[in-house]
């Protein structure tokens, strides 16, 4: 380290470069009828259990718990001891049985244009036929299923099937190779994968189940394949461990009798997106994480059951999707969207005209989507009628300032609050959100732990840092549904976790995050991308959020590369938008100067590269370790978690070339 290092005061920290002065209070109307207000806030202050024992109310019980939370074996925790309940009777049958058996649950779009409105009393039976169908595979109460299906409604009865038999679901995304869904099989020992013949993407039929053929060759554990017709497309079934789902499933009883599982239970096992390495098979369970995911799916989307339409784009291979797509919409009684297919097929207005056709009111996607819906442009939106929408959500990634503010105007009619949602596949739900009709929201922060959560941003030593300041994100109490551990590897989950801030006890999150002078988190993305200039720790997005503020950029990633005088220096590589006049030397110099004028001179990167992509992996977040590769001239890292391994091979010839 240098003396510099070593002199300057925030070297235990984050250097705190931008600052945001725009506010939007909510509106009258809005905070009259929000689902929150202010009270909860104290309230869960005041007796942490009692509150989170009466979210716990909001699901059915068959069995009481004696007691909310146990933390005496920690860092494994126990929520709702003694308690018992069956997950999917919560999300399915009590809803039918309140007498809304005719309430549309799901409806359904596919990328091809054929739709389904599936109710709540006939996702009942569905989800019965399919829990007897396992079950007349031998599946039974712990067994392991792997789930990898497009976004069709039989990916969703699938996992309410295994949760209603007590058996762990592991979805692996739709997209992911052979190998992928090789190593998440063989992890988690599973005895049946369910798939489809293929799938729909950007207009064409893909295969799925000859990649699953390829990934089982050998798996021992695997007795049965079971295959939803999708695509239609011809697929060699092997008798001996193949078959067809409508031949296994439709003849089944629609009569399922729910067994009641204690409250820690294993629900499923869920790989994390393999941003910074290599994906952790994370464990959740039954009556916390149901808890949470229904509590803020309630508050923090505002969602009224019977009124709204709600859609979140994710995808059920993600955590997104297994929390406020399956678990927290369906225990709500939520009627929701779910699009099968991707945003620009057939044509880049498709969300806006699924939005205008089911008149959507609550919308949640990721900043990925946000930024390249601003790279096509706003007339595309502004050719629909989005005015059904009352509530904006972003999950994934920091969402930069201006994306926010884009999202806002041109979305949400410059009206509509945005909740930019914090949490992680190990926390299971939302922890870090405005409340809309509660919080004032500032474009860019995730602002308050919710009602319930607690959350710190500390310096090396684990002290919390002052108003202004900069450094490591903690969750320093521990919520219901957190993660149970990483599946086989207790040794893992200690050290990823809990080793960091063992003294104190404190949850490392592995994120960079500050505070602004009222106190609200800003999230700053990984503290293993923070870089390191002349002694100061910048971290990547505040410097990303001042080149997407220049009107010429619709993408940015920084990433810090040894530098011989400064120990790092800022490479930055740029998609810039369609309108951009200039792309050469001359807007990189532009650049460069706008990103010393928006956070001063010691974040000016030393090099900005204009490229056409930027490497992602499958869920959207962009993977700045195989930049920094790239900047340092290495050997690319580990890219099996890359959507479009083709992208780094653009990046970098394009940079040899000069171009
Ligand atoms: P891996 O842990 O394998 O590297 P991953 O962290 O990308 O992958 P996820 O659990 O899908 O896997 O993502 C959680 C991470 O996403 C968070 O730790 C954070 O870095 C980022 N994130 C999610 N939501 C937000 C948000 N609203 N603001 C800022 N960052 C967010
Ligand atoms: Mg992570």
């Amino acid at each position: 380290m240098s003396n510099e290092a070593q002199s300057n005061p925030e070297s235990n920290g984050l250097s705190n470069l931008l600052s945001e002065d725009r506010s939007f209070p909510p509106s009258e109307v809005f905070a009259a009828g929000a689902n929150a207000d202010a009270g909860w806030y104290s309230r869960a202050e005041a007796d942490r259990d009692a509150f989170w024992g009466e979210q716990a109310r909001r699901l059915s019980w068959e069995t009481d718990f004696s007691r909310v939370v146990d933390w005496s074996g920690a860092p494994f925790a126990k929520w709702f001891v003694g308690g018992k309940l069956n997950v999917a009777y919560n999300c399915v049958d009590r809803h039918v049985e309140a007498g809304h058996g005719d309430q549309v649950a799901i409806h359904w779009v596919g990328e091809p244009g054929d739709t389904r409105d599936i109710t709540y009393g006939q996702l009942k039976d569905e989800v019965c036929r399919a829990a007897n169908a396992l079950v007349s595979l031998g599946v039974g109460s712990g067994d392991r299923v792997a789930i990898q299906l497009p976004m069709i409604p039989e990916a969703i009865v699938a996992m309410l099937a295994c949760a209603r038999i007590g058996a762990l679901h592991s979805v692996v995304f739709g997209g992911f190779s052979p190998a992928a869904l090789r190593s998440r099989v063989d992890d988690a020992q599973a005895r049946v994968v369910i798939t489809s013949d293929g799938q729909f993407r950007r207009g064409k039929a893909a295969p799925m189940k000859a990649n699953v053929d390829e990934a089982l060759a050998g798996a021992e554990s695997v007795r049965t394949v079971v295959v939803v017709r999708r695509t239609g497309d011809e697929v060699p079934m092997d008798p001996a461990r193949d078959v067809w789902w409508h031949e296994l499933v439709e003849g089944q009883p629609v009569q399922h009798t729910p067994e009641a599982f204690d409250a820690e239970h294993p629900l499923f096992i869920l790989y994390t997106s393999g941003t910074t390495g290599k994906p952790k098979g994370i464990l959740h369970t039954s009556g916390g994480y149901l808890t949470q995911v229904a509590y803020t799916h309630h508050v923090v989307f505002d969602h009224k059951p019977g009124q709204d339409v709600y859609w979140c784009t994710a995808d059920i291979g993600w955590v997104t999707g297994h929390s406020y797509i399956v678990y927290g919409p369906l225990a709500n009684r939520a009627t929701q969207v779910v699009y099968e297919g991707t945003p620009n097929t057939p044509h880049e207005g498709r969300h806006w005209e699924i939005i205008q056709n089911y008149k959507v009111s609550i919308y949640y996607t990721a900043p990925t989507l946000i930024r390249t819906f601003m790279k096509w442009g706003e007339q595309i939106p502004a050719g629909y009628d989005l005015s059904s929408l009352r509530v904006l959500g972003s999950v994934g990634e920091p969402i930069n300032p201006e994306a926010w503010m884009w999202y806002r105007e041109h979305i949400g009619a410059g009206k509509t609050p945005i909740v930019d949602t914090w949490w992680q596949t190990e926390t299971g739900a939302i922890m870090i959100s405005p409340l809309p009709g509660v919080t004032a929201t500032k474009p860019g922060s995730a602002q308050k732990p919710l009602p319930g959560i607690s959350a710190k941003v500390v310096d090396d030593t684990g002290t919390e840092v002052g108003p202004g300041g900069g450094g490591y994100l903690v969750l320093d109490k521990p919520w219901p549904a957190m993660l149970r551990g990483i599946w086989g590897d207790e040794q893992r989950y200690r050290e990823t976790y809990w080793s960091r801030f063992a003294e104190q006890g404190y949850y490392f999150a592995g994120d960079g995050a500050k505070y602004d002078a009222d106190g609200d988190i800003w999230l700053l993305g990984r503290v293993d991308d923070v870089m390191n200039v002349s002694g100061h720790r910048i971290s990547t997005t505040e410097v990303e959020s001042a080149l997407v503020s220049h009107p010429t950029v619709a993408e940015a990633a920084v990433v810090g590369a040894t530098d011989p005088t400064t120990g790092q220096g800022i490479v930055a590589f740029v998609i810039l938008r369609g309108n951009a006049a200039e792309t050469g030397e001359q807007a990189v110099q532009e650049l460069r100067n706008h990103v010393a004028k928006e956070i001063g001179p010691i974040a000016k990167p030393r090099q900005i590269m204009i490229v056409p992509e930027l490497p992602k992996t499958r869920s959207g977040k962009i993977m700045r370790r195989l930049l920094r590769d790239v900047a340092e001239n290495r050997q690319i890292g580990d890219v099996t978690t890359l959507a479009d391994s083709a992208v780094m091979d653009l990046i970098s010839q394009g940079l040899k070339t000069g171009k």
